[in-house]
């Protein structure tokens, strides 16, 4: 893996899953890291601030704790706090909709917003967004989900465009079935049918999607922008 030796991550809503198994993946390299969980408690060996994704003020100050804990600007942003609330386009509430939206979406240009203002300071900077491929290929009863994690991606290439020259990149990763407590809780039949429809034959792992983030986050990675990378074993090619 390439070199990502002490740089100072966040990753929003690693206090589990996915964003759990990248935060250890960035320490186990050497790198200083702070995760955002909602109880502000930290998973054994890691720091953690309080952050409410949905809320702007609580972004921004937990930032500046972050920041305190980590000694200086948050250098890589990993905006993968996300949730789901699924349901058939005609018993889609709009609460159902603006409440993913406002979280998945709205919540990763809060946290991008606050990032970047350091990251312009500094001239440097790794903004990744965590997806899905359900942003990507749409699923039925996710309309909303899939809404907010597409929007990902324009909210990625834009922020490529507008900040590419000041040494900051965008990028965006889509895991596909990843085996976390999300997958765990679809009925048997339903993990059955999506196990057929992937060419590796298994569901991924969350290392699997760290190592993708970590690479991006990586200097190998410095002229790699406004990328959607998926993880999901071949499922949406
Ligand atoms: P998870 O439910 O285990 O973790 C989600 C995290 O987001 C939790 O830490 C939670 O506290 C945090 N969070 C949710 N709402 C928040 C809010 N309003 N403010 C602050 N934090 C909030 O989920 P996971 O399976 O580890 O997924 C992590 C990310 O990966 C999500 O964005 C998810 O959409 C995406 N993803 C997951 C899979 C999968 O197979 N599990 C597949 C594709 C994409």
């Amino acid at each position: 893996m390439a070199s990502t030796a002490q740089r100072n991550v966040l990753v929003t809503g690693g206090n589990r899953g996915i964003g759990l198994a990248i935060a250890r993946a960035f320490a186990a390299g050497g790198d200083n890291v702070v995760i955002t969980n909602r109880s502000g408690e930290a998973p054994e060996g890691l720091r953690a601030v309080r952050c409410e994704v949905t809320d702007s003020a609580s972004v921004d100050q937990a930032f500046t704790d972050a920041e305190e804990l980590l000694g200086g600007p948050v250098e890589v942003l990993v905006a993968n706090a996300g949730i789901t609330r699924d349901t058939l386009l005609m018993r889609m509430s709009d609460e159902d909709f603006d409440t993913v939206l406002d979280t998945n979406l709205a919540g990763a240009f809060r946290c991008a917003r606050r990032a970047a203002t350091g990251m312009i300071r500094r001239r440097h900077g790794r903004i990744i967004f965590i997806s899905s491929v359900v942003g990507l290929y749409g699923s039925p009863g996710q309309t909303n989900y899939a809404a907010s994690k597409s929007g990902l991606v324009g909210l990625a290439r834009s922020i490529t465009r507008e900040l590419g020259g000041r040494g900051i990149t965008a990028n965006v990763v889509a895991p596909g079935f990843i085996e976390t407590d999300m997958t765990a809780a679809l009925p048997e039949a339903q993990q059955k049918a999506y196990l057929a429809s992937i060419p590796a034959g298994r569901f991924g792992r969350t290392e699997e999607v760290a190592d993708v983030v970590r690479y991006l986050a990586s200097d190998a990675a410095a002229y790699v922008s406004g990328a959607v990378i998926p993880v999901d074993g071949g499922l949406g090619m």
